[in-house]
């Protein structure tokens, strides 16, 4: 995986680089993420807060997990995307929405969270390890 790994949001007013190699990377099924990011799941890269850096102005949208955190999603005000989040339960690691790299293709899942959310047309890839809820690791 060649560094930084680039990306942003639809316009181009919020663009992101990440300096460091992610600490993991897995499809969240959840029915938060369905509606926020308007797919079936929310491909997501997970990195080391001090290896993501942002530029452009975003705003947040804050709900509370299913682990009484607050997950804040990061959007792009002018264009609506959804683009990375943050959540007051861990907060040393970014989530970052795989489906805005600048090169989505280098995105390699590991694993399916939340898949007791999915939905019935959502296909999974069989290889990879299924969590119903949060991945323990992480
Ligand atoms: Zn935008
Ligand atoms: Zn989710």
């Amino acid at each position: 995986m060649k560094l930084p790994i680039t990306g942003g949001c639809l316009c181009g007013t919020v663009k992101y680089s990440i300096s460091k190699k992610p600490i993991g990377a897995g499809n969240c099924h959840c029915r938060t993420c369905q509606r926020s990011v308007g797919t079936p799941y929310m491909p997501v890269l997970f990195v080391h807060y001090q290896a993501l850096h942002i530029t452009g102005i975003y705003k947040e949208f804050s709900t509370e997990s299913a682990s009484g955190n607050t997950m804040y999603r990061g959007f792009c005000p002018q264009c609506g995307t959804s683009v990375f989040g943050r959540n007051s339960g861990s907060d040393k690691i970014r989530p970052v929405n795989a489906s805005t790299l600048d090169d989505p293709s280098i995105y390699k899942p590991h694993m399916d969270f939340w898949v007791a959310d999915a939905q019935p047309w959502d296909v999974m890839n069989p290889d990879i390890p299924k969590y119903d809820g949060n991945p323990h690791h992480l």
